[in-house]
């Protein structure tokens, strides 16, 4: 039986003081039947720790240490109390605005499959649970390669995981034109796509593709996050910008009940 994930996205917003205020709003409605974590900025970390509530980070360096100016390793994380961490979101994959921005950037601040498989690593052997995040832009939907280019990413991300490792992933379904956008992933197609991920996951990671847990995640809210989370595939939600509302995310928590 898995157990629902309902993780909150801060991006680059809140300050620390802002988000321990959040995090405090939010704790009554937090329940048994679902795991809730908030992933806030690096610096927003130790006082969203010191809540007591479960603490994600946004990203991860995947060198244990040295010359690497700007960078966290997992370690570092995992000293603090961080047990999740999100790995290769669309912003941070560069694909995010890919339209607009010059193929010839993409390079600079683009995480590629190879570096989102060593961030896995480098997470799984310091304790922390990667947030595996995998999606489609739009052009990639209208040109019916949705299913591939997920597959890909899946392949490229799990290459040489074991499966007791990969039953610790839990991994993201953001369409990148529903991230931020407004716009929904109608939850039929949200289900196949997730049940298409189970599908693919039991050819890479054959025993833990049922216990893995797979979430959606592009503007979940309130309205329309019950029917989402009802569905067989779907464990959750990767949240965004409702996560930054307190009585919308509440909502959204008590919807994985
Ligand atoms: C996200 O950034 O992971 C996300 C899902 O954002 P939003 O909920 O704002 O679409």
């Amino acid at each position: 039986m898995r157990k629902p994930l309902v993780a909150g996205n801060w991006k680059m917003n809140l300050t620390p003081s802002e988000g321990a205020r959040l995090i405090r709003e939010i704790q009554s409605a937090f329940h048994d039947a679902a795991e809730v974590v908030v992933c806030p900025s690096f610096v927003a970390l130790i006082d969203a720790l010191e809540t007591g509530a479960p603490v994600g980070a946004q990203d991860v360096f995947w060198k244990e240490s040295g010359a690497f100016t700007g960078s966290i390793s997992a370690g570092m994380l995992a000293n603090l109390g961080v047990t999740y961490c999100i790995v290769g979101h669309s912003e941070t994959r560069g694909r995010f605005g890919k339209l607009e921005v010059d193929e010839s950037c993409l390079g600079y601040f683009s995480e590629t499959d190879e570096t989102v498989r060593l961030k896995i690593v480098a997470l799984l052997a310091a304790g922390i649970a990667p947030v595996l995040c995998v999606g489609e832009t739009l052009a990639e939907r209208e040109a019916g390669n949705t299913d591939a280019v997920i597959q890909g990413q899946l392949s490229a991300a799990l290459m040489g995981i074991s499966s007791t490792d990969a039953s610790r992933i839990v991994v993201a379904y953001e369409p990148v034109w529903a991230i931020g956008t407004g716009k929904t992933c109608d939850t039929p197609e949200a289900e196949r796509v997730c049940g298409m991920i189970r599908s693919s996951l039991t050819g890479l990671v054959d025993g833990a593709a049922e216990e893995m847990r797979i979430l959606y995640g592009g503007s979940v809210k309130a309205a329309n996050a019950a029917d989402l989370f009802a569905q067989p595939n779907i464990d959750g939600g990767l949240v965004g910008g409702a996560s930054l509302i307190a009585d919308e995310f509440k909502a959204i928590i008590q919807a994985a009940k």
